[in-house]
This record gives structure tokens, sequence and C-alpha cells, in this order.
């Protein structure tokens, strides 16, 4: 069977009934239904993406980079629920490298991922103190910090033999990148949901491409993972990341949608329209005789619905 062709990735049956924080009497219904809703959602966008991207194969390894943060919690426990139904057999390990960050509570993860009964590993490596040493106080550490992870994590990868390696990257840091490419480096290019690292050697996956943050946060306090805090090295979030959060926050906040419109546009891209001689062969174009009805109008000022994001694939299918 070819997997992208079936829809057990997708389809909407919940693997198990989460166990929620103590609802009052009044509302539990209700909150129970919008959580049961939430886990379908979850559920069918990240099996939508495993397809759409082709993510996971018969008899893959799937490293599985579990931080402490929600978002990771989010990815190991979907992935789980998925993996009871998938089309194909896959294996899961979740692997969390501890940096030695002051105050980071090393017994957190481990018992976490043993009361899951799930094969994980626990890479200590101490890059935070290489990153004390060579960054001047006062500036921003995470990328060294990140260079120094990623490198190490390859390495676990295939100490582990790991056919993938999954990230737990979500549409919102998506969409920030692509404009964080824009705006600060001059380039259209985003954060792919499948990839070939840079050494060449692991196909990196990113499970959570579809689902947006605030679905994250909310299966985060209903699941009541035992989340670590981010903080724990002092560093400040990169200033330009959060400038273009605010900016798509505000966004959003003044033209509901727009989000969505945004990330559909990642995946509608028409290179003929943009001005990459390496994409388009600009220079050798020829007429075609040929009316095309997509094709550009070139005298007429592009004209959209007002509520035109509302039609596009993306809102269809709810991601
Ligand atoms: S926030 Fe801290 S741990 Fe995270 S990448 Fe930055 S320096 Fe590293």
């Amino acid at each position: 069977m070819s997997f992208s062709e079936s829809d057990a990735w997708v389809t909407d049956n919940p693997t198990t009934s989460a166990t929620s924080t103590t609802p009052t009497p009044k509302n539990a219904l209700k909150i129970e239904r919008e959580n049961h809703k939430l886990e379908k959602r979850l559920c069918r966008q990240v099996g939508q993406a495993i397809i759409d991207f082709n993510m996971i194969s018969e008899g893959d390894r799937v490293m599985v980079c579990l931080s402490g943060g929600k978002d990771s919690f989010g990815m190991l426990d979907i992935l789980l629920k998925l993996q009871k139904r998938a089309p194909v057999r896959f294996e899961l390990i979740a692997v969390n490298l501890d940096q030695r960050q002051p105050g980071f509570p090393e017994h957190i993860l481990p018992e976490y991922l043993k009361s899951l009964g799930i094969a994980f590993h626990i890479e200590t490596q101490d890059t935070y103190s290489i990153v004390k040493k060579i960054i001047p106080e006062g500036k921003t550490m995470c990328s060294l910090c990140s260079r120094l992870r990623r490198g190490i994590l390859y390495r676990v990868a295939d100490e582990l033999k790991a056919t993938k390696i999954a990230l737990g990257h979500h549409r919102d840091d998506m969409l920030q990148t692509f404009f964080l490419n824009m705006f600060f480096a001059g380039k259209l290019k985003g954060m792919p949901p499948k990839l070939v690292s840079d050494d060449g050697g692991h196909v990196v996956i990113r499970p959570l491409a579809y689902v947006n943050e605030t679905d994250l946060t909310r299966w985060a306090a209903y699941r009541d993972f035992p989340i670590i805090p981010c903080s724990l090295c002092g560093s400040q979030e990169n200033l330009q990341r959060q400038q273009v959060k605010n900016m798509l926050h505000a966004w959003e906040k003044q033209y509901p949608g727009r989000t969505v419109t945004m990330f559909t546009a990642l995946q509608n891209v028409a290179p003929s329209h943009l001005m990459d001689p390496r994409l388009h062969d600009f220079k050798n174009i020829q007429i075609t005789g040929v009316p095309d009805a997509d094709g550009d109008k070139a005298f007429d000022s592009e004209e959209f619905a007002s509520n035109s994001w509302s039609t596009l694939p993306m809102v269809k299918n709810d991601l």
C-alpha cells in the first residue's frame, strides 16, 4: 500500500481520551468537547503534513527532538497517537540534549518519558559553558548555541541509527522565519517542512508544519506537560524575531485570517512572477501563441476579493 494514498494518517479517530486538568462541573462537558476537537485537529494536521511531504515511511526510525518546551512535547504526543493508526510501521525515539544550563531540572524528562514507556536517550553535553566563554555578556547566545546543538544532534542521530530527525517547529515559526529572511537577509526563504541537513547526512522533518502555536499552547495545558522553561540559559529571544512576531500578531488582530493567507502563499509560489533568473529563464522567454487564463495581464492592475482568504484551500482544510 502506498501510505501517501491512505487516509489513516488523517482519520479523525483520537486514540486516547486525554486526562484534563480539573474542569469545574459546570463547563466540564464543553471543555471536554473542545479538547476532543483540538485533538482531532492536531492529529489531522500532523497526519496531513506527513502525507503531503512524505515525511515518514515504512521502517523509519524517527528521532524526536524534545527540548522540554510545549511544541516538542506536543509533537511527541501527537506522533505517538498517529503511530498507533498509521498505515506504515515506524519507530519513535525521543532525544533530549541536556546542555548543562544552570537550574536545568534533569529528572523531569526521563521521568516523563519512562512514564510513557517509550524509547528515549538523554545526551548530556555542556554547550552552555562553551557559549558563555565565547559570547560576550549581554549578547544573544542563540546562534552559537543552536549551531553546537545541531552538530551534536546529527551525531546522536547517527549513533541511534535514526533515519529521520523530527523538529517541533510549527506554522508560526515557519512564517516568522520567512519574514526574518525577507526583512533582514534580503531572501525569499522560509523554513521547509522537510529537508536534507546541511551536512548532507540526515533528513529533517517538521511534522507540526500545519499546526498553529495557539493550538499547541492549549494542548500543552490540557495534557499538563511538565514544561521546562526555555529561559534557563538567560539569553533573550532574538530581538528581530520578536519584532516579526509582534508584526504578525498585529496583522492577524487587525485582519483576521491573514496568517492563513500568508501561510498558503508559501505553498503557492509563481517563480515566473518573481525576479530570480535562477528560477525562471527571463532572458529567453518566447511568445507561445496560446492564451493562458492564469497568465499575466501585464496592463491590468491586480484585483483581490476583500475576503479572498476564505476561499483558499488551506482554509477549507481548517489548517
Ligand atoms: S534560548 Fe538559550 S538554550 Fe535556547 S538557543 Fe538560545 S542560548 Fe540556546
